[in-house]
């Protein structure tokens, strides 16, 4: 009786405002005593509830209706006392979250529950905005949100046009934190170069879940030991389709293809930093008068043509990491690519003297020196990257240090020196430089 009485002033604890049940006037009719006792159970419940849990209250148990429902039989009706018996019904439903009520088929009362409480100052309620935020980091957004509720035989979570409101509501508030503190960091860099003409570099954050996704964002950092972001700017495709729809069409077409997927993303991404290059002076009274970019950028002349600062220009800086981030990347693509493959000598790519993980990472720890060498000028640079081939490629009988410089080959310091010199540990083994040589190809060329 006790933990029954209990249970439905708990439930009518958490009874919406709207709601047209009072329990004050079933109170009345208690003896004064009781409704004293009632009201310091309230308190209790509302102000220390943890005392009589050790569930944490603010988390989620998913119960099944049916289970719900025969709980509720094994409760006495608060108003009539008898033996609770009656319908269950769903009253509202928002998203993930319901108002349920519970009628007494002796007297009628209703008792009515909120599943989730509100957010602070806010319409929404917490169960919704947290499926929001899962759906978010898991990277699956509303259509597989609702695909997840339908397994799980839960209602399907907000709807999609409130979901996009609220996905602008969100923004908002993060873009409100992120904007001071983007300030302070253009503020520092300002400071530390001295002056207002900064040096950045671009970078792209691209959703690639499934090929659906037209949204992206794009941030120019500032280069420095510790790069700050300075600007950040989303885009979509559907935001180009308000603005230049013959471009959005030509963007869409060329998404749905993998293989041109990083173009079309690059186009958005080249749209959003220019968006950011424009406002750069209305926004904090800078100019990005350098820009670090790579090799393929397609930003950078979009840039030179539109952007205009007045009596300044804006130089395009090469990012050299990327060549050899490219060597890399290339080199574990084929060693991929071969697999368990066996080359013309019956072995596979891989292992000592072929394409271990070592000799990728020195080939690539080479080609870095080499470029900080002889960054200024790229036809040395070409020529000591292909060094660095012809160095791997040769054999005792077969020598190939033409393009080798003193510095760094060991074969051309020992003839120096007159000391022998065994090229069988470290030469790399000619079947893998054969399958390899498409890298030094596109990289040096
Ligand atoms: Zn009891
Ligand atoms: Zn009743
Ligand atoms: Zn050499």
């Amino acid at each position: 009786m006790e933990a029954s009485s209990l249970q439905s002033k708990n439930i009518s604890t958490t009874q919406t405002t709207t709601s047209n049940l009072t329990t004050s006037s079933t109170r009345s009719s208690l003896p004064s005593q009781q409704k004293i006792k009632n009201k310091t159970k309230l308190d209790i419940t509302s102000t220390s509830s943890k005392s009589y849990s050790k569930v944490p209250l603010d988390r989620y148990s998913i119960i099944q209706n049916q289970v719900l429902l025969s709980l509720i039989f094994k409760t006495n009706c608060e108003a009539c006392r008898n033996r609770w018996s009656g319908n269950m019904n769903i009253n509202k439903r928002e998203g993930l979250f319901l108002i349920l009520s519970f009628q007494c088929s002796i007297c009628q009362n209703i008792i009515t529950i909120e599943t989730s409480p509100k957010i602070v100052a806010s319409d929404r309620r917490d169960i919704n905005v947290r499926s929001k935020i899962s759906g978010h980091l898991c990277g699956i957004r509303h259509a597989g949100l609702v695909k997840l509720m339908g397994a799980l035989n839960l209602p399907s979570p907000i709807q999609d046009e409130r979901y996009s409101k609220w996905n602008r509501n969100l923004l908002i508030v993060v873009k409100s934190f992120t904007g001071r503190s983007m300030k302070k960091a253009v503020e520092e860099t300002v400071a530390a170069e001295n002056g207002t003409e900064l040096m950045v570099s671009g970078d792209g954050f691209w959703q690639t879940r499934g090929f659906q996704s037209r949204h992206g964002a794009a941030a120019l950092l500032s280069c420095n030991p510790t790069p700050k972001v300075l600007d950040i700017e989303t885009c979509s495709a559907l935001s180009i389709k308000t603005s230049n729809p013959a471009k959005y069409e030509n963007i869409i077409r060329t998404h749905r293809c993998e293989k041109n997927y990083e173009k079309s993303s690059g186009t958005m991404e080249s749209a959003a930093i220019l968006t950011m290059f424009k406002r750069s002076v209305s926004k904090y009274g800078v100019y990005y008068t350098k820009y670090v970019g790579d090799g393929d950028s397609k930003t950078f002349p979009v840039l030179s043509k539109i952007v205009h600062y007045p009596g300044k220009e804006i130089k395009k800086i090469e990012d050299l990491n990327h060549f050899s981030k490219r060597m890399k990347r290339g080199l574990e693509t084929i060693k991929r690519e071969h697999g368990r493959k066996k080359l013309s000598d019956g072995k596979t790519i891989g292992g000592k003297n072929r394409l271990s993980v070592h000799n990728i990472l020195r080939l690539q720890m080479t080609l870095a020196s080499n470029i900080r060498k002889f960054k200024h000028d790229l036809d040395l640079l070409f020529k000591g990257s292909w060094a660095i081939f012809w160095h791997k490629y040769s054999t005792n009988d077969d020598p190939r240090h033409d393009y080798c410089s003193i510095d760094w080959c060991g074969y051309l310091k020992s003839v120096h020196d007159k000391t022998p010199y065994d090229h069988t540990s470290h030469a790399i083994r000619r079947p893998v430089l054969h399958a390899i040589k498409p890298v030094f190809n596109n990289l040096c060329s």
